[in-house]
């Protein structure tokens, strides 16, 4: 079998797949790791467990993670030797790793380079893996980086135009995040599509709580709406996205604001919940906009107007438009945003169909276009752990 393991500063979510990775056979998480209220949840096989118990620390969190997969009553495995090889989700590559890759010494020591590059979450996906590595140290661990599906973009895409040496001595650049999502979406779309991806001009919206716009020619990612930080692009639930930067400047000088309260502005009181001023999340959000609030019928229009002007701008970049996707939580349950999003898009061949937009709710794989129209317009759920799972299983031999 394989396991999953996304490790974040409080968080570690597993999933147990087949060795064949045709079907999940556990999925679990331990949460608030060394705070107050810790849990765990494990499910296997459609039974569900959970528990509020003391983790201090990862080491902890990870035995605890083991010993459930083992648990005679409720567990999925009889013995740890079951678990032929491990995938770690690793947030930051930077441009050291174009691909996912078998864990040494060495790929170990670049990450810690990567460090201050996503010093919030390499730390904890390094952690991760040395916990991992000393769990199970006879088989092959393989890191899968949201960073490298972004790495064909060209220069003059992820360069900004600062002077040169920011790039040069920092590394400061357009990186992307999401690249593990929008690769298992793009490989899916072709394969529902029955075209070959090598084919196809893609633009994948990946609209969850963080939101990625991401352009895919030939399989290749040519450009991403998500820069240097998780920040640019369109609104998320509590990012700005997209602002002109002047404003930081505005507001430190004339506004007399703090760079910490500047930033915790943009990144946790902006967005949906900004513009809305009710919440961050886009269920609510909807409730409350159908119901007639008007803060809440405009944060929708914008955080649709931003995604649509990205279609248009990827559609440019790349020559023409074929796909356009809708994936992550709103992408794959809210008609109202798709519908938003592809309004008077005819001109760019996308047509949706009211009554298969509708249907499209609940993570239903889909095409929402009008028969005939010129680009497809498709609903794929995401699975990024699944994603793992097949790089694992081919970078680790099994399988
Ligand atoms: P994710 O980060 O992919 O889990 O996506 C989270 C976002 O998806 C939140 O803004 C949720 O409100 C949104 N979402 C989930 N279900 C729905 C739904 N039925 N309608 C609208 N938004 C939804």
């Amino acid at each position: 079998m394989i396991l999953t393991i996304n490790c974040g500063s409080s968080t570690i979510k597993y999933q147990l797949f087949t060795t064949d990775v045709t079907r999940v056979v556990a999925r679990g998480i331990v949460s608030r790791i060394g705070e107050t209220g810790s849990c765990f949840e494990q499910e296997v096989g459609g039974r569900k467990v959970q528990e509020v118990t003391a983790v201090a620390n990862h080491h902890q969190a990870f035995e605890i993670c083991i010993r459930n997969l083992l648990h005679p009553e409720y567990g999925a495995i009889g013995d740890i030797h079951e678990i032929e090889a491990v995938g770690h989700r690793a947030v930051h590559g930077a441009d050291l790793f174009i691909a996912s890759t078998l864990i040494d010494d060495d790929v170990i020591a670049k990450m810690e380079e990567c460090v201050p590059l996503a010093p919030l979450h390499n730390p904890p996906n390094l952690i991760g893996i040395r916990e991992g590595l000393a769990l199970l140290p006879a088989v092959p661990h393989v890191a899968v980086f949201d960073t490298a599906f972004n790495q064909t973009m060209p220069p003059k895409a992820y360069l900004y135009p600062l002077p040169y040496r920011f790039y040069q001595e920092h590394k400061i650049r357009k990186y992307g995040f999401h690249g593990t999502s929008v690769r298992f979406v793009s490989q899916r779309a072709a394969e529902v599509l029955a075209r070959p991806l090598t084919d196809l001009k893609m633009v994948v919206a990946h609209l969850g709580n963080g939101v990625t716009m991401t352009a895919v020619a030939g399989g290749k990612a040519v450009d991403t709406t998500i820069g240097f930080a998780t920040f640019s692009g369109v609104m998320m639930g509590t990012r700005s996205g997209d602002i002109d930067p002047g404003l930081i400047f505005h507001m430190r000088r004339q506004l007399g604001l703090t760079p910490d309260e500047i930033e915790r502005i943009l990144y946790k009181e902006s967005g949906l919940l900004g513009v809305s001023g009710l919440s961050n999340d886009m269920r609510t959000i909807t409730e409350a906009a159908r119901a007639g609030n008007a803060r809440c019928q405009l944060a929708m229009e914008i955080f649709a107007y931003m995604a649509t002007k990205y279609v248009g701008a990827f559609a440019a970049a790349m020559g023409g438009l074929d796909v356009l996707v809708f994936t992550a939580g709103i992408g794959e349950n809210s008609p109202e945003i798709r519908e938003l999003i592809c309004r008077n898009q005819e001109f760019l061949g996308i047509t949706l169909d009211a009554e298969r937009n509708a249907l499209a709710v609940g993570g239903r794989e889909m095409a929402l276009n009008q028969d005939g129209g010129r680009t497809a317009v498709l609903v794929v759920p995401t699975d990024e752990e699944r994603m793992i799972a097949l790089d694992t299983m081919r970078l680790a031999g099994v399988g």
